[in-house]
């Protein structure tokens, strides 16, 4: 048996362990369970790999990341390592091959799908032969209220009855403490030594701001920021829709930017061309949906860019987490909006889940809203997300340009008593538009046919503008004081933003949300 520093060194070719790596691999070689957080690019591979090739037999590796398996394995086996995978993408003989590998002991590490370790088959298969470790990648897919459930993950917990001897290792790169608490009792870890580490990115600079022509301040953005020494950097932009994915990566392309598109409904052939490229070319900025980057190790992409709205606050962390792996400085740049917000909303309400898996996802959309909407450190509130404490960073646009506030207790009053008033007397509810159209006095027929200028707060404020007025509106739903349901996105009061209507919370807003130069509009006559 080779010691795990000479495998390190004689087949990786690293001289010595980062972080946790080296406390790790030896509390699995020991024969104990760990559950290991790191961030992306943290080096979480080697946690199991090294074990693998140290202890007597084949480690199973459990990842969902079947498009990727084919390339780990590949790189594994230029290292020299005996490595394969089972899973739904391979020719039969291609599966009886490994099988016969395997049960051989030819194998130092076999890939495997979810799918198949819950199945009698595969797992027969397994305990004919001699297992040296259970890896679990992405662990946090076992939590169903997570960002990124997948059902076959619920059935690793097994495992641990069915190989008791075996050591079991779950790695993630974003948990929360619930998350962390899932994944310690669905997979059965409840022995396990616990290795966090720091989910700081210092690397990386945060900047959001607010939406107001997506399209050029991208553009902005792009030829600004992502340029290193006078060339054009290596990014990424996500963005939600296959079509705005198309035409945001035309629109860039049409203004000099070497983008391209992906997205799961492209041309398999083109795909993989767009990946080869921007894995291989500098300065490509690859345009896409959230399909891209997962498992991709890139390490000097430069920045990455939102145009809409993540889901939630892991899936943010997980796809800015794509810049700076090589630790160089590198930028994650969001804009976002309240349409944004709404159309989310909506989205939320229309799907299939029960009333829990809903109530879940609008929590995960009003943690990622409190994150744009904060006026203190974006890093400091982004790791507490993950329950790490740290002080203000001085690398995020909230500490380089601390915003200015303003005191909107009152507007806040004066919004939602609207939304109660229509309750109350027209037991209606209203999108955004209306609401600000009221409040502002607008005359117009839709008022008359309404017969909403008799509301008491008709008119009361006019003294904002409505792009003032709009962002009131999403600041309080990223608080949570207001929701909405239904297919339009009509507002209503939460329980919690009772008192805000009584006045009895003050309410301190982002000036910078404000929009232009307010203008005063003579309340018509
Ligand atoms: P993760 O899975 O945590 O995102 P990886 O396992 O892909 O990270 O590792 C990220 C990068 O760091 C890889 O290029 C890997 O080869 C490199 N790496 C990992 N451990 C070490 C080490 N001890 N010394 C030098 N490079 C390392
Ligand atoms: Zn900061």
């Amino acid at each position: 048996m080779t010691d795990q520093y000479e495998v390190l060194r004689t087949v990786f070719g690293y001289d010595e362990f980062r972080g946790d790596q080296a406390e790790i691999v030896a509390q699995v070689i020991g024969g104990g369970d760990a559950v290991v957080l790191m961030p992306t690019g943290g080096g979480k591979s080697l946690c199991y790999q090294v074990p693998a090739l140290v202890r007597d037999g084949c480690a199973v590796v459990v990842s969902p990341l079947i498009a990727l398996m084919a390339d780990q394995v590949g790189a594994l086996r230029q290292l020299g390592v005996r490595a394969a995978y089972l899973n739904s993408t391979q020719a039969p003989e291609d599966r009886a091959d490994v099988e016969r590998r395997f049960l051989a002991g030819e194998l130092d590490l076999i890939y495997v799908a979810p799918e198949r370790l819950s199945g009698q088959y595969t797992r027969d298969l397994l305990s004919r032969g001699q297992l040296s470790l259970v890896a679990i990648d992405e662990a946090h897919c076992v939590s169903q209220w997570g960002h990124d459930f997948r059902p076959d993950y619920l059935a690793l917990g097994e495992l641990a009855e069915l190989w008791p001897d075996v050591p079991r290792i779950a790695l993630t790169a974003t948990a929360t403490r619930r998350t962390h608490e899932e994944i310690t009792e669905r997979l059965h870890l409840q022995r396990a030594r616990h290795f966090v580490s720091s989910f700081d990115r210092p690397n990386i600079t945060y900047r959001i701001e607010p939406k107001k022509q997506a399209n050029k301040q991208l553009l902005d953005f792009v030829r600004t920021e992502g340029v290193v020494d006078g060339e054009p950097a290596t990014g990424i932009v996500y963005a939600l829709s296959r079509k705005s994915v198309e035409s945001i990566a035309a629109f860039l392309s049409s203004n000099g930017i070497n983008a391209l598109p992906y997205h799961a409904g492209l041309d398999k052939r083109l795909r993989e061309d767009t990946l080869h490229r921007f894995l291989r070319e500098d300065g490509i900025v690859v345009v896409a949906t959230i399909a891209f980057g997962m498992g991709i190790d890139k390490p000097d992409v430069r920045f990455v860019a939102h145009v809409d709205l993540p889901k939630s606050v892991e899936g943010y962390y997980q796809e800015t987490g794509r810049a700076g792996r090589d630790g160089l400085p590198s930028v994650a740049w969001m804009a976002y909006g309240l349409a944004d917000v709404v159309q989310q909303q909506r989205l939320i309400q229309m799907s299939d889940g029960d009333a829990a898996h809903r109530r879940s996802q609008s929590e995960h959309l009003n943690a990622m809203l409190a994150l744009c909407e904060t006026a203190s450190c974006r890093r400091q509130r982004l790791l507490r997300y993950f329950d790490q404490e740290s002080g203000p960073c001085g690398n995020c646009d909230t500490c380089l340009n601390p915003p200015s506030t303003w005191d909107g207790t009152v507007p806040a009053q004066k919004l939602m008593a609207t939304i109660w008033r229509l309750d109350r007397e027209y037991r209606q509810h209203y999108g955004a538009g209306h609401l600000i159209d009221i409040l502002r006095g607008v005359d117009n027929k839709r008022m008359d046919q309404l017969g909403h200028k008799n509301l008491s707060t008709y008119g009361i404020g006019d003294d904002l503008d409505a792009n003032t007025w709009s962002s009131v509106v999403r600041q309080l739903l990223a608080s949570g004081y207001l929701e909405t349901r239904g297919e339009y996105g009509q507002y209503y009061l939460t329980e919690a933003g009772v008192p805000v209507m009584h006045g009895k919370v003050p309410q301190l807003f982002r000036e910078d949300a404000r929009g232009p130069a307010r203008t005063r509009r003579p309340k018509a006559a």
